[in-house]
């Protein structure tokens, strides 16, 4: 069984649209897409009047190699998010089938299911906040075509080691894909999902440029996944999902890949100051283990911590309404001055 069959059958016998700068390449005379033939007013990029190449040939080689996939093994989109929404998309029925997540995690799985009229099922993880093998086995229906995990995990920061993604992707072979969001694999210095991905072709990788890279702003996300996958999604993603602004800054930021190393090396050192630092803070209950650029915090009193930070126009993100987090506060690593400003806020706000 090829993993393609668990995919929408009416995807599956879909011609994709065909754009002109699908159809002909090459030449030098552009007379096929409807462009304008100048380039926009008050910008001197001439390659802003035409249409960018849908899948970027440099980009998809460059971000293959980075994360070690063929390059017909990656699918590059607007951010992450557009590849979860592509595989709702591509494998789950509307009004039939349903992925599985373990909350408390990252939203986007349940919404862009939501859109797609997919069932949610909920495999919540354990009580250290580690997944739960077993209850989310259990949770594999036949409708479930999909089972997000989430390493390292948003909201929570823990890891799924390598061997324990390899035994759930053998029980899920011919029942549902296997997608690892690795968001933040950058900051947790463990083995990748990617491996698995030659031996098991229903095993999909979420990688981004957001937030390693600081590209936020330029939505650049990866899908890494068996090639048959990547062809099957790249007949339904939107024609030109990546402007040319936004592939010209990933190439920049990945051509100084020195500066990105630096930064994480930044981001973990900092990590591991603020996170001794609040744990001495009266008021914070527990910080919990964190493999991300962020950690997630237990207070006394989240919601004055909440309230005090944002007095001092610092922002962290409340919480509190994820399972088993409602006394938690979600804190970003910022750079040294920044977390100075938010220990000593929420140090103080706790002796007051
Ligand atoms: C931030 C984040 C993403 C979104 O990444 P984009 O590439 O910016 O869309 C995906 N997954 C998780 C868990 C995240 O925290």
């Amino acid at each position: 069984m090829s993993v393609l069959d668990l995919a929408r059958a009416e995807i599956r016998a879909m011609a994709p649209y065909s754009s002109a700068r699908m159809e002909a390449s090459g030449g030098t005379v552009l007379l096929n897409a409807n462009e304008s033939a100048w380039p926009p007013a008050g910008a001197d990029e001439a390659a802003w009047n035409r249409y960018p190449d849908p899948q970027p040939a440099a980009l998809v080689s460059r971000l293959a190699s980075l994360y070690g996939v063929g390059d017909d093994q990656l699918l590059v989109g607007r951010g992450s998010d557009e590849a979860i929404d592509l595989l709702v998309r591509a494998f789950c029925r509307a009004g039939q089938d349903a992925i599985v997540v373990s909350p408390p995690t990252f939203g986007m799985y349940a919404v862009s299911a939501r859109i797609q009229d997919a069932a949610v099922i909920e495999a919540p993880l354990d009580a250290d906040f580690g997944l739960d093998v077993a209850s989310l086995l259990d949770a594999v229906t036949p409708a479930v075509k999909l089972v997000f995990v989430c390493s390292p995990n948003n909201p929570t920061g823990g890891v799924v080691a390598i061997d324990v993604l390899e035994t759930l992707a053998k029980a899920l072979r011919g029942r549902a894909l296997l997608v690892v969001d690795e968001a933040y694999g950058e900051f947790a210095n463990t083995a990748s999902a990617t491996g698995l991905i030659d031996r098991h072709d229903h095993v999909c990788v979420l990688r981004t440029l957001s937030k390693a890279w600081a590209l936020a702003g330029a939505r650049v996300g990866s899908l890494l996944a068996n090639a048959g996958v990547i062809a099957l999604l790249r007949r339904i993603i939107a024609p030109y999902p990546l402007p040319t602004p936004c592939v010209d800054a990933a190439m920049a930021a990945l051509a100084e890949e020195a500066t990105a190393r630096e930064r994480i090396d930044e981001v973990l050192a900092e990590r591991a100051r603020v996170a001794s630092s609040l744990a001495h803070c009266p008021g914070v209950r527990e910080v919990l283990p964190s493999r991300a650029n962020f950690l997630t915090v237990r207070f006394d009193d989240a919601g004055r911590v909440y309230a005090d930070l944002l007095g001092k126009g610092i922002v962290v993100r409340d919480v509190r309404r994820y399972r088993g987090l409602a006394d938690a506060l979600r804190i970003t690593i910022g750079r040294a001055e920044e977390n100075d400003q938010m220990l000593a806020t929420v140090c103080a706000g706790a002796i007051a």
